[in-house]
């Protein structure tokens, strides 16, 4: 039996043949494709300059270290989130402090991020669940009197407006991802949009091993054509050329992946808006989300049982996330559960059913019958 999957790639002819085309080239990485794919994507951040790197959880790293975040520092992050998001602050020797986050988006909450920030609070980060932006007005307001950075970590929400502003051109710092699941693809990739110029540059840096190269800055500008400095330690977290351009070709597409998305969302929420037992995402009037997951609320304390009996009827359905202060590393430094309960018993209750751009409306159904089915808590007969 195969299991249908919770989420996955499109990948086309153009996307294969845009790679070919960049592994026929001079480069492999760090050559045109880059920059080009970093210009595209800023046409989705409102121009918001971007830096392309290795994956999400480089971004998330990349994005803490150009914000100067440090030992002795502290980092809010909300619990309802990939562990990237806060294990990466944890990476540079901060402190990260969880703040809950707010019933029905299930983004970080303006009060909790407000009454968690302290003047050690290096950043904000703040997290668009499910491709759901958070309240960036209300987060920003929170902020007001304090010398943290606003960081929106966007590895869902690609192509998403607030207020009628793109994700991406709300934030000091946005991250993004590329994984397969997400919007859009480089196989491994991701990316960070900053408006300052000196953050992007300090990002650009710590992307590329902390090496600098610009003349003017150099300690040593006569040592030869060859030199090249470090003054603050970076890694490699460059994005190679060959996905660059996979990422290009997939950014032409962004835009039908997202309706494709909406479309399947509006016959999720059709079929489950009157059923007994489950809540369908909530949403708030100022959003549009690019929905990346479509994250139900399986009441009763039946979520497990609903969740194998999914998986049982081979339909690959998802938990996102367990809260991130849960993971063992986490308590292992002291983090209890009970701190976030908004986040805690939303955990308890949630499961996320099949969303991707190419779900046809014959298997969509197919998810549907078999979640009311094993609501009602009859057996699911797997596909053939
Ligand atoms: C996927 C994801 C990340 C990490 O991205 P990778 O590309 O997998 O490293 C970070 N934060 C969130 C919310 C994510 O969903």
């Amino acid at each position: 039996m195969t299991m249908l999957p919770y989420g996955r790639q499109s990948v086309t002819d153009d996307d294969v043949a845009a790679v070919v085309a960049a592994l026929r080239s001079d480069w492999l990485t760090t050559g045109p494709q880059v920059e080009a794919f970093e210009t595209d994507l800023s046409r989705w951040t409102g121009g918001t300059g971007c830096a392309a790197v290795s994956n999400g959880t480089a971004a998330l790293h990349v994005a803490y270290a150009a914000a100067g975040v440090g030992p002795g520092d502290e980092v809010v992050v909300p619990p309802m989130t990939f562990v990237a998001t806060a294990s990466s602050a944890v990476a540079l020797g901060a402190t990260v402090v969880f703040a809950d986050v707010e019933e029905e988006t299930f983004t970080l909450d303006p009060a909790a991020a407000e009454a968690a920030t302290t003047p050690r609070t290096k950043v904000v980060a703040a997290v668009d669940y499910a491709g759901h932006p958070a309240d960036y007005d209300a987060l920003r307001a929170a902020l007001a009197g304090s010398d943290a950075l606003l960081l929106a970590d966007a590895a869902h929400s690609i192509g998403a407006t607030y207020r009628g502003r793109p994700v991406g051109s709300l934030a000091d710092l946005t991250t993004f991802s590329f994984f397969p699941t997400k919007n859009l693809t480089t196989a491994e990739g991701g990316a960070v949009a900053a408006g300052d110029p000196e953050l992007l540059k300090r990002a650009r840096r710590f992307r590329n091993i902390g090496l600098v190269r610009e003349r003017d800055e150099l300690r040593w500008p006569d040592e030869g054509g060859w030199h090249q400095e470090v003054h603050e330690f970076g890694l490699n977290y460059r994005l190679p050329d060959v996905l660059c351009a996979l990422g290009r070709s997939q950014l032409r597409r962004l835009g039908d992946f997202l309706a494709a998305r909406a479309r399947l969302v509006a016959r999720y929420d059709e079929a489950l808006a009157d059923l007994d037992g489950v809540l369908i995402p909530g949403r708030r009037s100022w959003a549009a989300p690019a929905w990346h997951l479509y994250p139900v609320r399986v009441l009763d304390g039946r979520r497990r049982e609903v969740y194998d009996r999914m998986r049982a009827a081979g339909i690959g359905v998802q938990v996102n996330y367990i809260p991130a202060h849960w993971h063992p590393a986490f308590a292992e430094l002291g983090y209890r559960r009970g701190s976030c309960p908004v986040a805690e018993s939303f955990y308890q209750e949630q499961l996320s059913l099949p969303l991707f751009p190419t779900l046809t409306d014959a298997d969509q159904d197919r998810v549907i019958d078999a979640f009311r089915a094993a609501l009602r808590g009859v057996p699911v007969r797997p596909a053939a």
